[in-house]
């Protein structure tokens, strides 16, 4: 990973913005922020140390909830909006990587999305229709055209386009060295403990006395979310991955990302030496010891759950870890103004897809500090209208 300039918070400062957290999100976000504003980022522990560095990095528009079940949650119209929004979203990570210079090894992968207890063949049939009148090209496989083309024995599957892969430490290094570049300073360790916000501006006090002065505050602090931000909606999923060895040869055809339409669910990517990375087995989070004790028996399904789907597989964990994400039950985050706190912003509950979510972060939070009001804002704010509770 390159190198991140930063030093531990010793004194009194005064900023426009305070980034806290410096993960994917506070990355994306203080970049966008950066040149226009005067920007400080800081993390109780260091940059790229909480749950971004955990990722499989299956960098999808495909959110965790399918297009035909989120239109039964809040209307086909808000659910089209939230899955093109999420399709642009990636196309603009790609982009604007591509255009800051960062490497973080980004390759296009397609996505194969398997029949399985959420959506059966039929439910996946429907669900590609829906996604084609999106405008978001899918193609549905029955059974015989799946087992051909990729040698994998389900009822159906989906096909999708355009996914990406990337390394999520070198993308998050890279944005934060561009925001660094155009002046944002990044303070860690830096714990903020307690954030008083007015309409004048908000004081953040941190852990052993510096206090941080900013007109706006953004918390980017994954799933360690302050009891002020507002989490009726949100939950804390623990998962699990492994990493094979690499072994180029047993990969399936096409190297395309894998992802079952079940629960549990199982997911799958190839990296560019031939390692398979393969997660799941989610479950409430309770505590870090338990999450972590769980790792040998977690895995241990994981691998023998891929070895089901691809026999000439070695599937024995190379690597093995676990980590944490905010959830909610729609699988929309939720980005924007904290109510009831002035010029204090979060965003949170970035599910499966925090990668893709950060970047939509990005857009709406630098839209809100810049006069630059998002239009697909209010499907991720706090306070939403009733159609997108
Ligand atoms: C195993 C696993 C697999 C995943 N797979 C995928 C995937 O395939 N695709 C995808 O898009 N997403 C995936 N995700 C989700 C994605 O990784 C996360 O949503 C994303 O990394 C969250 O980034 P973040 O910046 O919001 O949070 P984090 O990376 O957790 O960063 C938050 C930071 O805030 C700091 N912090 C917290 N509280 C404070 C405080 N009070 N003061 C100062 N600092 C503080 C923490 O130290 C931390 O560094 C996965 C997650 C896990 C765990």
């Amino acid at each position: 990973m390159p190198r991140i300039p930063f030093v531990p918070l010793r004194g009194d400062i005064v900023t426009d913005v305070l980034v806290v957290g410096a993960g994917v999100s506070g990355a994306l976000v203080a970049e966008a922020l950066s040149g226009e504003h005067r920007v400080t980022i800081v993390d109780r522990r260091g940059p790229v140390l909480g749950s971004t560095p955990a990722s499989t990095a299956l960098v999808e528009y495909e959110i965790d909830t399918p297009l035909t079940l989120l239109a039964e949650k809040i209307g086909r119209e808000k659910a089209e909006q939230a899955w093109r929004r999420s399709y642009l979203a990636l196309h603009a990570l790609a982009a604007r990587t591509r255009d800051l210079g960062i490497r973080a090894d980004l390759r296009r992968a397609d996505n194969l999305y398997l029949a399985g207890n959420v959506l059966d063949a039929d439910g996946l049939a429907r669900e590609a229709a829906a996604r084609r009148r999106a405008g978001i090209e899918t193609k549905f496989l029955p059974r015989r055209a799946l087992k051909e083309r990729f040698g994998i024995a389900r009822p159906a599957a989906l096909l999708a386009y355009d996914d990406v892969a990337l390394d999520p430490r070198r993308l998050t290094a890279g944005y934060l060295n561009a925001a660094i570049g155009r002046g944002a300073r990044l303070f860690a360790p830096a714990d903020v403990t307690d954030v008083e916000a007015g309409s004048g501006g908000v004081v953040a006090r941190t852990a052993g006395g510096p206090v941080i002065r900013c007109k706006a505050l953004l918390f980017a602090t994954g799933y360690e979310m302050p009891h002020s931000v507002p989490q009726r909606r949100h939950q804390v999923i623990s998962t699990w991955a492994i990493a094979t060895r690499p072994q180029p040869r047993n990969l399936w055809p096409e190297d395309c990302f894998i992802w079952e339409a079940a629960d549990p669910y199982l997911y799958l990517r190839s990296t560019p030496d031939g390692r398979v990375i393969c997660g799941g087995e989610d479950e409430e989070f309770s505590d870090d010891a338990a999450r972590d004790a769980l790792i040998p028996k977690k895995t241990a399904a994981i691998a023998r759950k891929l070895g089901r789907m691809f026999p000439q597989l070695d599937t024995t964990p190379e690597f093995a870890w676990a980590g944490a994400f905010g959830s909610t039950a729609t699988g929309l985050p939720s980005i924007g103004a904290v109510p009831g706190m002035p010029n204090c912003h979060a965003v949170l509950g970035f599910g499966g897809n925090g990668i893709t979510y950060a970047r939509i972060a990005a857009d709406v939070i630098a839209g809100a500090l810049s006069g630059r009001h998002d239009p697909d804002a209010d499907l991720y704010a706090f306070k939403r209208t009733r159609a997108t509770r």
